[in-house]
């Protein structure tokens, strides 16, 4: 018996059904299938999976439930943010393959929200659907030293790094790249989170001795003028789409706050943009990526890393653009044409960290009441410190105006 039973798939038959129900029972689809498959748009009415189920999935569920489609999402978590909006959320470990086998049999393709999926849930998906973006784009960012060795040995500009597996390669990269740099562990870590920045030899050995001896990076500090995220899609034909440079800024490592258009010259938004175009075609992405750079003060564009998904800086592009990131991450990853993305205002978002619900519940009637502000809240219950639970896009006729009137609508929660 194969690993994979397409006849007893249970959804619409879309044309992309009927090209998995031609491929051989318990075997990956090969590349001439997923070539075909590619080709073969799936259309609404179709179920899409998602694994992962927080707030990323939950407003690329939301965008593709107005158009048509269902959702089924997979993490290892009840109740989540993702799930209160899917049509099914499948509760069960990212190990247990025979449930992510299951879970993909189910639906027409996979994507994801959370690039952390093991990659043997990745392969395992893929035996029974189309995932995209693939595994193997997956597999080089989930870990900081793969992913800035690639882009490195393909040419792109990077934040001078060292990969450290013992204290001797600690000392060696300190000796390469001096002090003031960022020690950072090379998989599982996010916002922060992982992170030391260290002046010295006794705080970079303080730094690798605490968490255990896991892999590490060890960065040069950079001294940047600014932080930019570029956020782009790349559909199934190879056609581009992006948004234009975000300008971010972060408070303890967290975004705090993210503005479209960025204020730089269009030389430097050209050549990040090109970039982008660039990583998205060397790791033949097809869905959403977003490229987060520093831009040094001698206006150089250096890449800090990538995310193979839709982005926190990219939560504006809801309100403020014709398709916004998760609608084109849906597009892509169906074969569907790639949406507009022209801005349509100005536009701000600050993010909502649990520390806002201290020590009541936030004042939402008062940023409510401010008409160009949009409120968005994930659905979570506990709100914990540094934990993000919504955000606020501000609509403005100047980038500068749209920063105030969002600060100004999150202090508001808070005024009483
Ligand atoms: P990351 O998790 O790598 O995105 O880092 C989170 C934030 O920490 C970045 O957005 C920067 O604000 C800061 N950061 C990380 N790496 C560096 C670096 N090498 N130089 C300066 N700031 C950094």
């Amino acid at each position: 018996m194969g690993i994979c039973q397409w006849s007893v798939v249970i959804r619409p038959l879309h044309d992309t059904d009927l090209l998995l129900q031609l491929t051989t029972d318990n075997e990956p689809l090969t590349t001439d299938n997923q070539q075909l498959t590619r080709m073969t748009p799936i259309l609404p009415g179709a179920t899409i999976g998602v694994l992962g189920s927080g707030q990323l999935g939950r407003m690329f569920a939301l965008a593709s439930r107005r158009m048509g489609y269902r959702v089924h999402t997979f993490s290892p978590h009840s109740d989540t943010p993702t799930g209160q909006v899917a049509d099914l959320e499948i509760e069960a470990q990212y190990d247990d393959l025979e449930a992510v086998r299951t879970f993909a049999r189910q639906v027409s393709v996979v994507t994801f929200e959370f690039e952390n999926v093991p990659a043997a849930t990745a392969q395992a998906a893929a035996e029974c659907a189309p995932v995209r973006p693939a595994g193997s784009v997956l597999h080089v960012t989930q870990h900081r030293v793969r992913e800035k060795s690639f882009l490195a040995d393909h040419g792109f500009p990077v934040t001078p790094f060292r990969p450290v597996r013992s204290t001797d390669e600690l000392h060696r990269a300190a000796d390469d790249l001096g002090y003031p740099a960022v020690l950072k562990t090379a998989s599982f870590g996010y916002d922060g989170k992982g992170q030391a920045t260290v002046h010295s030899a006794a705080e970079a050995e303080a730094a690798w001795s605490r968490g255990g001896a896991v892999e590490r990076i060890y960065e040069a500090m950079v001294d940047f003028d600014r932080e930019l995220s570029v956020i782009a899609a790349r559909g199934a034909d190879g056609s581009f789409a992006h948004w234009g440079p975000i300008e971010n800024t972060h408070r303890h490592h967290i975004l705090d706050v993210s503005i479209c258009p960025a204020g730089i010259p269009p030389q430097t938004a050209a050549e990040a943009v090109q970039i982008t175009r660039g990583v998205l075609e060397s790791l033949d992405v097809i869905g959403v990526l977003c490229v987060e750079f520093f831009l040094t003060r001698a206006g150089k564009l250096l890449v800090n890393e990538l995310a193979p998904r839709p982005h926190n800086s990219g939560h504006l592009t809801i309100d403020a653009h014709v398709t916004s990131q998760f609608e084109q991450q849906l597009r892509a990853v169906c074969g569907l044409p790639l949406g507009s993305t022209r801005q349509l205002r100005p536009a701000a978002m600050v993010n909502l960290l649990g520390d806002l619900w201290a020590p009541n519940e936030p004042d939402w009637a008062a940023a409510c009441a401010r008409p160009d502000v949009k409120l968005h809240l994930y659905g979570k219950s506990e709100p914990r410190p540094g934990r993000k639970m919504g955000h606020l896009t501000a609509l403005a006729d100047t980038p500068a105006q749209a920063v105030a009137a969002a600060l100004e609508a999150r202090a508001a929660l808070r005024a009483k």
